[in-house]
C-alpha cells in the first residue's frame, strides 16, 4: 500500500473506541521497528517525526523510508509531522510526501490559532493531507504548575467546538493534563474534560504525552474519544538503553549492526505493547474494508 492520510484510520478508531499508536522515530531502524510491529500485529500505524528530526534527516529521506514501510507492511500507514509552527516547513513536508501534519499555533490567542490552522487546511486540502491542531497547552514535565494556572492551560470544551466549526480541522489535540516527557508522579488527566470535549467534537481527538501514562488511564482516555496516542520519549529511551547495554558489555564494539539490531528489537517490542494498549491490534482490516 501507499502512504495514506491518517484521517480515515483515525475516524475508524474513534468510532471503534480504540486509538492508533503514533510513534516518533529518529532513525531508519526506529522506523523499521514500528513498521514491523504494525505488520506483525496487523495494526494501522502513524509514523511521526518532529521538526528537529525533519531538519536532521531531511523530509525527503523520511518520506521515502516511510513509503517503503507502507508498501512492506501491507497495513494502513500514515506519515505525520508533529508539532510544527512553521507554515513553510509544513508545505515542504507535504511536497516531500507527508500525509498528515500538525500545525501547533496553540501558543497564540484563539483567533490567531484559527487563522494559522485555516491557512494550513487550505494548503493540505489539495494534497488530501490530514491536519491536526492543538488547543490549550500540553505541559512539559519540568513545568511546576499550580492548580489555578493549570485550569487556564487546559482546553476549553466550548472553544474546542468553536475551533472545529471555524477551521474544519480533521483531528484535534486538546490539552487535558498530559505532559511531554516522562512523568515524575502519576499524570493528572482531566477525564471529565475529555468527556465534555468529545461530546461537542465528533472528530478524532489526539492524546499527546503518551509516554508513561498508566495503562488504566490510557484505556479510560481512549474509551472517551482519544483516537490517536503519541509516543515519543519512551521509544527513545528503549532505543538508547539497548545501545548502552551493548557498550556496557562490549565497550570496544565498532560494528553499528551489533548495537543497532538490539536497539531496533527493543523499539519493536515496545511498539507492539503500545499497540496492544491502544486496542489497535488487528484493526488494519477495519480501514481497508471501510
Ligand atoms: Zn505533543
Amino acid at each position: 500500500m501507499s502512504l495514506q492520510a491518517s484521517t480515515e484510520m483515525l475516524q475508524a478508531a474513534r468510532e471503534g473506541k480504540y486509538a492508533v499508536a503514533a510513534f516518533n522515530v529518529h532513525t531508519l531502524e526506529m522506523l523499521q521497528a514500528v513498521a514491523e510491529a504494525a505488520a506483525e500485529t496487523q495494526s494501522p500505524l502513524i509514523i511521526q517525526s518532529t521538526v528537529g528530526t525533519v531538519n536532521h534527516l531531511g523530509p525527503d529521506y523520511i518520506a521515502a523510508a516511510a513509503a517503503v514501510a507502507a508498501k512492506r507492511t501491507g497495513t494502513p500507514v500514515a506519515l505525520h509531522l508533529d508539532h510544527c509552527t512553521d507554515y513553510d516547513l509544513i508545505v515542504r513536508c507535504i511536497r516531500a510526501g507527508y500525509t498528515s501534519v500538525m500545525i501547533d499555533a496553540s501558543m497564540y490567542p484563539f483567533e490567531e490559532n484559527v487563522a494559522r490552522t485555516a491557512q494550513v487546511m487550505a494548503a493540505a486540502a489539495a494534497a488530501g493531507v490530514n491536519v491536526e491542531a492543538e488547543l490549550g497547552k500540553v505541559g512539559g514535565v519540568e513545568d511546576d504548575i499550580v492548580v489555578d494556572e493549570r485550569d487556564a492551560l487546559l482546553a476549553d470544551p466550548d472553544e474546542c467546538a468553536a475551533f472545529m466549526a471555524r477551521t474544519g480541522v480533521h483531528t484535534l489535540a486538546p490539552a487535558i493534563g498530559t505532559a511531554h516527557g516522562i512523568y515524575k508522579g502519576t499524570p493528572n488527566i482531566d477525564f471529565a474534560r475529555i468527556a465534555r470535549i468529545a461530546d461537542l467534537v465528533s472528530a478524532p481527538l489526539v492524546l499527546h504525552g503518551g509516554s508513561g501514562i498508566p495503562a488504566d488511564q490510557v484505556r479510560q482516555a481512549v474509551s472517551l474519544g482519544m483516537a490517536k496516542m503519541n509516543i515519543a520519549t519512551e521509544l527513545r529511551i528503549a532505543f538508547s538503553d539497548a545501545i548502552k547495554q551493548v557498550f556496557g558489555r562490549l565497550p570496544d564494539e565498532n560494528d553499528p549492526r551489533k548495537y543497532m539490531v538490539p536497539a531496533k528489537e527493543a523499539v519493536k517490542r515496545l511498539a507492539m505493547e503500545k499497540m496492544e494498549l491502544c486496542g489497535c491490534v488487528g484493526k488494519a482490516a477495519n480501514i481497508v474494508n471501510r
